[in-house]
């Protein structure tokens, strides 16, 4: 499915089913053994959006990795639960350190303004499409969770001028925020993606926090993932190859774009994150490249 510029979705289509299909892993991860993470409401969101195969794989009807022998399937809940776990602690850090205002872009099924532990005052903002938003809102009102810290959601395109939208929703640009780019950077166009790095920079006050991570070769290696499991998913009435969705075209690494305006910048490739968490990142040959993914964090200087 090719994509073009004002293209809509919601969670069942397009990119949108690809927020869809994560928290199905955060619901499988979330029940393992000795869990990374805890997202008691992975599942009742994947439900709700009703796509047969994830409902199956969260109801334990079927297996991520049933008929995979890449390891592919495996590797995404793996992935899944430490990315998940990378990014609760940047928040979790970030609060520590004083920031009491959080922006979570292209949000999808996140529930981290439900479900961290956010201090006394804290603004989360969730940015995403409209049909997005409005369904995990009201589903999770539905389901009675209550968010943990004032939740303010800005229905925009991330493509669009979100900057507008946010400061009409109440975003303060004089106090520190920390903002999340999570499972995003390869759905947008490259130049929209360092125009995303230009708009995070312009409304973050010194002490601003950022975490996202990237693949240097922009998703390449994951195409290969994706390719991998479509044929076993379409068996099961998913049929989306997720490497369609994402934009092709040369990027500037994020690391080095955010150095040269002011970030502190510190990365580290993706088996140094698993070891942190006490996990092993073990990939056969042909998902090698998988290893190359980085994890960024970054933290803005004095001069704004
Ligand atoms: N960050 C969430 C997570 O990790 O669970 C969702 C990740 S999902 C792979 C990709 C998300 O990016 C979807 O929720 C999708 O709607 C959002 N997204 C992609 N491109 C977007 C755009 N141009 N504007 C707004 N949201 C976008």
């Amino acid at each position: 499915m090719a994509r073009t510029d004002g293209d809509r979705w919601d969670l069942a289509s397009s990119v949108g089913s690809t927020a869809t299909m994560v928290a199905a892993a955060r619901a499988v991860a979330s029940r393992e053994p000795d869990p990374l993470i805890q997202d008691p409401y992975a599942a009742p969101l994947v439900r709700a959006v009703g796509l047969d195969f994830f409902t199956k794989v969260v109801d334990g009807q079927i297996s991520f990795d049933d008929g995979d022998d890449s390891g592919a399937a495996r590797l995404m809940t793996d992935v899944m639960a430490v990315r998940t776990r990378f990014f609760d602690d940047f928040f979790i850090e970030a609060a520590s350190a004083g920031v009491r205002q959080a922006v979570i872009l292209a949000s999808g099924l996140d529930s981290r303004a439900y479900r961290l532990d956010w201090p006394a005052g804290s603004v989360v903002y969730e940015i995403d499409q409209p049909a997005v938003l409005e369904f995990k809102t009201t589903t999770m009102a539905a389901i009675g969770a209550a968010p943990a810290a004032q939740l303010r959601t800005v229905a925009v395109d991330l493509r669009e001028d979100w900057p507008k939208a946010l400061r009409d929703n109440g975003f303060d640009d004089t106090a520190a925020t920390a903002w999340s780019a999570e499972g995003l950077l390869v759905y947008l166009p490259p130049d929209a993606q360092d125009r995303l790095f230009d708009n995070i920079t312009a409304l973050s006050a010194p002490g601003s926090r950022l975490a996202t991570e990237y693949h240097p070769d922009a998703g390449a290696s994951i195409g290969a993932r994706t390719r991998a499991l479509r044929e076993q998913w379409a068996g099961h009435g998913f049929d989306v190859d997720v490497s369609e969705l994402f934009y092709a075209g040369e990027r500037t690494p994020p690391a080095d774009y955010l150095a040269a305006v002011g970030w502190r910048v510190e990365t580290r490739p993706r088996p140094e994150v698993f070891a942190g968490y006490g996990r092993r990142f073990d990939v056969t040959d042909d998902l090698a490249a998988l290893r190359d993914s980085l994890a960024l964090t970054a933290i803005k200087g004095d001069d704004r």
